[in-house]
């Protein structure tokens, strides 16, 4: 067998349905020979990963609630009972309380601030803690952002917040994680419909908004993400470290409304 991604053990966290960015990502590993391993959160949502990992040729799922340092460690002695080395992980995690996912980011409340940084930001340090130690040859760290860290988006609030520490956290794992071969990177996903997005307020026209005014004139879908993914965890992208990737149909490089969208 040939691929990209042949000999290559990588740890997929985030996956819900298939409508999940982590399933787009998981369908181009696969499809390059890698040999997957799921984590899912929480048990309702085992039979709905179980079946899709199943697709892509694993039976490798595992619990785990990225809140809990238990759940955490759990996962990671799984994964090394079964696997000596790995190779890559992909963070596809983000939670904020979906009532502070609209109206004014100044009301947020400290509770749900210190949730939002728990479950979306410092969950991908803990990761990279536990994962460095089961990387022996190098290996490739990935996490998913949004263009709400660096520009005001509607409703995004507490969430901007969380993505601009995560991108910040993306820069300093790559130079802590660099000198042992360990290559850590983010993509900035344009507008995608899934289960996490729908808590977002107005979320509809934000897609629409997107759509009549990136450059490409449209939005990105999983399978782009996917593609873009494979890059940064395959050796494709050897000398990239500490890097934010916008997949979003160039929308970040927009100044103003184009000439041509019409008023929604
Ligand atoms: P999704 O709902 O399919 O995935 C979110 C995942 O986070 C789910 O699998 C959920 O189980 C998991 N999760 C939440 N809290 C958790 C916890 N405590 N422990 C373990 N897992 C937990 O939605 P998605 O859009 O695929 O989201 C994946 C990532 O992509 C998120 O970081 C999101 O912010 C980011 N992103 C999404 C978009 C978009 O438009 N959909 C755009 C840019 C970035």
């Amino acid at each position: 067998a040939s691929g990209l991604m042949q000999g290559k053990r990588g740890l997929i966290m985030g996956l819900a349905n298939d409508k999940s960015i982590a399933w787009g990502i998981a369908q181009a590993l696969a499809a390059e020979g890698a040999e997957l391993a799921f984590s899912y959160q929480g048990e309702a949502l085992k039979k709905r990963v179980g079946p899709l990992a199943n697709e892509l040729g694993s039976d490798f799922i595992v619990e785990c609630d990225v809140g809990d340092e238990a759940s955490m460690d759990a996962l990671f002695a799984t994964l090394a009972e079964r696997w000596d080395n790995l190779d890559f992980v992909v963070h596809a995690i983000g939670f904020s309380d979906k009532s502070e996912l609209r109206g004014r980011y100044v009301d947020t409340s400290r509770a749900n601030f210190a949730m939002s940084m728990d479950i979306s930001v410092y969950s991908f340090t803990a990761i990279a803690q536990r994962a460095e130690k089961m990387m022996n040859n190098g290996g490739s760290m990935l996490t998913l952002t949004y263009y709400g860290a660096e520009k005001v988006m509607p409703h995004y609030n507490v969430m901007g917040v969380a993505k601009a520490a995560l991108e910040a956290s993306v820069r300093y794992l790559a130079e802590d994680l660099g000198k042992d071969g360990i290559r850590v990177n983010a993509i900035s996903a344009g507008t995608i419909k899934t289960l996490a997005a729908s808590g977002i307020g107005d979320f509809r026209y934000i897609m629409k908004w997107n759509q009549y005014n990136s450059p490409l004139r449209r939005t990105v879908d999983q399978s782009e993400v996917g593609k873009s993914a494979l890059y940064l965890l395959s050796d494709l992208s050897s000398g990239v470290t500490g890097e934010v990737h916008h997949v979003d149909a160039g929308y970040h490089v927009v100044g103003m409304k184009a000439v041509d969208a019409p008023d929604i």
